[in-house]
């Protein structure tokens, strides 16, 4: 029933993918906020999970979430995705679908910190373990590879420092052997990489950041070819349920009509005020990927289309108290975590990896770039 065109391009994929008016002609697909499906006969409900086309219980399916899920599958450039509840959720289905006890993951240090949680503090009561690597050494990940290792995990860029995975050679060495990989592509969103077409297995997201780009849902995805996500499916999704809500699938839709403007535009500004940020006598260190002083030019070429709107600076003044009086002065932007929305966010971090030095990461919302810029300068000449 539903419409797709693999010749679509992204932003047409965003309108009309799994989308045939087919509700009343409504151009806005309804919410159906129902957790079950009724069946006129007892043969048609003897016969219901015989027939893709039937619904019967919104953990297994709903036709509002089924929209959302094949437009991201199509956006990812994969068979199949299934929408959960949260990022977490998401992550810890797709690990878990791909370990058995004595299982080994191997995970880039720079992958979101309850990732590592839980690949720290919960995987091991059942049998799994995990070695940290710097992600950006492709050979201390070979190195690191044992017989019994399942799973490589990578988050390329990271969410604060921005550390690029080579993802084309770690693909070859994982596939040399068998293992799994999982890349979380929250930072970039499909919007500027796909890490399906570079050969990764399994794609998930923290669909809360620029998927939902609204900071009013909390959502994760996991995608992949229909032969993965079938048992991701029906074992972690069904089993441990965290499925995404009707409405909140629906804000999904939602969302992604505008994913490709936001994007470009997040990126626009972002740009802006890092090359802004280079030139400010207080700022001693810039990290942003869209700017070519970043060290991996050659991989950013290689496997992404562009970079999104997260910055992280190193201020010239390293006293916490200035740092805090910084983010403070902020009108514009406020302190808080996530990001990927539509407003501006900064928050002030200290970093054990980095000499306890102090950082500032910023989202850079969709507020007019001039009044962003004259925030910053004017919370700098505050300090
Ligand atoms: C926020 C985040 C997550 C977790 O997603 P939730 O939707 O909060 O569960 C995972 N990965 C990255 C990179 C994130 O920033």
């Amino acid at each position: 029933m539903s419409t797709h065109d693999p010749n679509w391009g992204f932003e047409t994929v965003c309108q009309h993918t799994a989308e045939d008016y087919r509700f009343e002609g409504a151009v806005v697909p309804p919410i159906f906020q129902t957790s079950l499906f009724t069946y006129e006969t007892g043969e048609a409900f003897e016969n219901r999970l015989s027939d893709e086309m039937t619904w019967d219980y919104t953990r297994v399916s709903n036709p509002t979430t089924d929209i959302a899920e094949k437009k991201i599958a199509a956006l990812e450039g994969g068979e199949k995705c299934r929408l959960f509840g949260s990022g977490m959720a998401a992550i810890s289905a797709a690990v878990m679908s791909a370990c058995k006890a004595g299982s080994h993951i191997v995970c880039t240090n720079a992958a979101y910190g309850p990732t590592k949680y839980l690949m720290q503090h919960m995987l091991p009561r059942f049998g799994v373990t995990t070695t940290y690597v710097d992600g950006r050494d492709t050979d201390e990940i070979r190195d690191a590879l044992r017989d019994e290792t399942t799973v490589i995990y990578i988050e390329s860029p990271g969410s604060f420092f921005f550390d690029i995975q080579d993802i084309p050679a770690i693909v070859q060495m994982a596939r040399e052997r068998g293992i799994v990989t999982i890349a979380d592509n929250s930072n970039c969103s499909p919007y500027y990489q796909r890490p399906l077409s570079l050969g990764v297995d399994l794609v998930v997201h923290s669909a809360t950041k620029y998927l939902g780009g609204h900071s009013d849902i909390v959502c994760g995805a996991a995608i992949g070819s229909r032969e993965r996500m079938k048992p991701l499916i029906e074992m972690e999704g069904l089993l441990l349920g965290g499925i995404l809500d009707p409405f909140a699938a629906w804000l999904m839709i939602r969302s992604l009509r505008t994913l490709a403007l936001r994007m470009e535009r997040h990126a626009e500004s972002a740009r802006a005020i890092a090359e802004h940020l280079v030139r400010h006598d207080a700022v001693s260190k810039v990290y942003y990927p869209g700017l070519p002083t970043h060290p991996h030019q050659d991989r950013i070429r290689a496997q992404m289309r562009g970079a999104s709107g997260l910055i992280t600076f190193r201020p010239a003044f390293q006293e916490k108290q200035s740092v805090y009086r910084f983010c403070e002065s902020l009108r514009l932007f406020q302190i808080g975590v996530s990001w990927g929305g539509h407003e501006s966010l900064a928050i002030p971090v200290s970093v054990p990896e980095k000499a306890g030095k102090w950082y500032v990461r910023m989202s850079i919302g969709l507020e007019s770039v001039q009044d962003l810029i004259a925030d910053l300068d004017a919370a700098f000449a505050s300090v």
